[in-house]
């Protein structure tokens, strides 16, 4: 298609010498002229020409004049601006404008007028597609759920798409210009930033991490974060680009989950499957420190006759009191209680000897006690109260399932010799005990 040029001067002869030498140069132009630039610039909003070149005086106005009315709706055809006296100052405010390029008209010639108009078409048809690109790029991050944004390399926000905005709250010209210190808290970001730090010493890398954080509404939020670096056209690293993948309500999810696997619901205390897999663990913990494990098996006293007497529903609230004396009872982090089943519970005691054991079976008895649950079905007292009792691992080749049946044995003395009462009995113990016996 043939490129249509628009000669805009108020003086016929200018307009007919520069039509010559632009035909003279490919006469496969079609030209169209106005002496008025009114009129210029109401035909030339409808009728869409590939290059203007424009004159400066006219009797009404200048052409700097028409430069920013008709920048006003149309910002890519090239306009060559002539000047006549050679005005530098008039040259570049043209230039700031929205003029393409600038000639001096005393020094014109054919083919400089030429190559302008060539170079300015070819510039408005990279600008226009790369303005296009541009707008294909923003449309494409846009639909992305995820929430996208890029910065430069000092950390300051480029850009970032629609998910992002909704992510944090905050609208673009919020995030524009802004560092991570300017939109999220110091701790926060200041975790970002090393990490642009890191990945910007180690350009062409995929860095992943995971954070926590507390957002503006006071809300626990776990994310993803996977950032890359980008280059510009010279292959020099220029920024980062990152997307957050909001991980919370997975999180959520597994840590009910795991709530749901290791709690007992009717106690709100570890159950028999936590403790399974804990005790080996707390165990092993203490047998590589060379510290002994206590182990307490806890059973309410006539508790068949508490249910009996108050009912089931009774039973589980006490149930749920006992659980809660038991564990307000152990003052190290590292004790755990736990609902072993029915109305028996374990207390796992790490880098505690029999005498400490002892010491906080005695105060879970009198806790318990002190409680004051009413049971008037108890043939050893008219609250609830507690059996307990206690073995011991310090051998490296104790195991936990002796520890166990050492607890369970000593509980069984315990019930024999009048409840609400506490016994011990280490593995050491019952292996002279069976070593007597054999
Ligand atoms: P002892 O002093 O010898 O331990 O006598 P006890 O009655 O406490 O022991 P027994 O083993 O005869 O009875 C335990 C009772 O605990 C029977 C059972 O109904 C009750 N029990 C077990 N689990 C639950 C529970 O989840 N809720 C309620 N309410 N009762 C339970
Ligand atoms: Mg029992
Ligand atoms: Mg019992």
């Amino acid at each position: 298609m043939n490129n249509i040029i628009a000669i805009v001067d108020d003086c016929e002869d200018d307009i007919f010498a520069i039509k010559k030498m632009i035909l003279k140069q490919n006469s496969d132009y079609k030209i169209v002229d106005f002496t008025d630039p009114e009129d210029a610039l109401v035909k030339l909003r409808q009728d869409k020409v590939d290059c203007i070149i424009l004159d400066y005086y006219f009797p009404l106005m200048n052409g700097l004049e028409f430069i920013k009315e008709f920048r006003s709706y149309n910002d890519d055809t090239p306009i060559i601006f002539l000047t006549g006296q050679g005005n530098e100052n008039v040259a570049a405010e043209s230039i700031q404008a929205g003029a393409f390029h600038y000639i001096i008209k005393s020094e014109i010639s054919g083919e400089s007028l030429h190559n302008c108009i060539l170079k300015g078409i070819l510039k408005s048809d990279l600008d226009r597609k790369e303005r296009s690109y541009n707008e294909f790029i923003k449309t494409m991050t846009n639909i992305i759920p995820v929430p996208l944004f890029y910065k430069d390399k000092n950390g300051i926000y480029l850009g970032c798409n629609k998910a992002f905005e909704e992510f944090i709250g905050l609208n673009k010209d919020e995030i524009i210009g802004k560092t991570v210190y300017d939109i999220s808290e110091k701790n926060d970001a200041e975790t970002y930033a090393n990490r642009d730090r890191q990945l910007l010493d180690n350009p062409g890398t995929t860095q992943t991490y995971e954070h926590e954080y507390v957002n503006p509404n006071n809300m626990r939020k776990y994310v993803i974060f996977k950032k890359v670096t980008y280059r510009d056209s010279l292959g020099n690293v220029s920024g980062i680009i990152g997307i957050v993948n909001d991980i919370t309500e997975i999180k959520e999810r597994e840590t009910e989950l795991t709530s749901k696997t290791y709690y007992d619901s009717l106690t709100g205390i570890f159950n028999r499957r936590y403790f399974d897999e804990c005790v080996e663990i707390e165990w092993k913990k203490c047998k590589r420190k060379n510290e002994p494990l206590c182990l307490i098996m806890l059973d309410i006293d006539f508790f068949k006759n508490y249910n009996d007497t108050y009912g089931h529903q009774e039973g589980d609230n006490c149930l749920h009191n006992v659980a809660q004396e038991i564990k307000l009872s152990l003052l190290r982090p590292s004790d755990i209680a736990v609902r072993y089943g029915g109305e028996e519970f374990v207390v796992i005691l790490p880098n505690t000897k029999l005498n400490g054991a002892y010491r906080v079976a005695e105060r879970i008895r009198q806790n318990i006690i002190n409680r004051g649950i009413k049971h008037v079905a108890s043939a050893v007292s008219d609250v609830v109260t507690l059996s307990q009792g206690i073995a011991e691992m310090s051998d490296i080749n104790d195991t936990v399932d002796k520890c166990l049946r050492n607890a369970d044995q000593s509980l069984y003395e315990a019930k024999k010799n009048g409840r609400n009462t506490i016994r011990c009995l280490s593995v050491y113990d019952n292996n002279q005990e069976e070593g007597e016996e054999g």
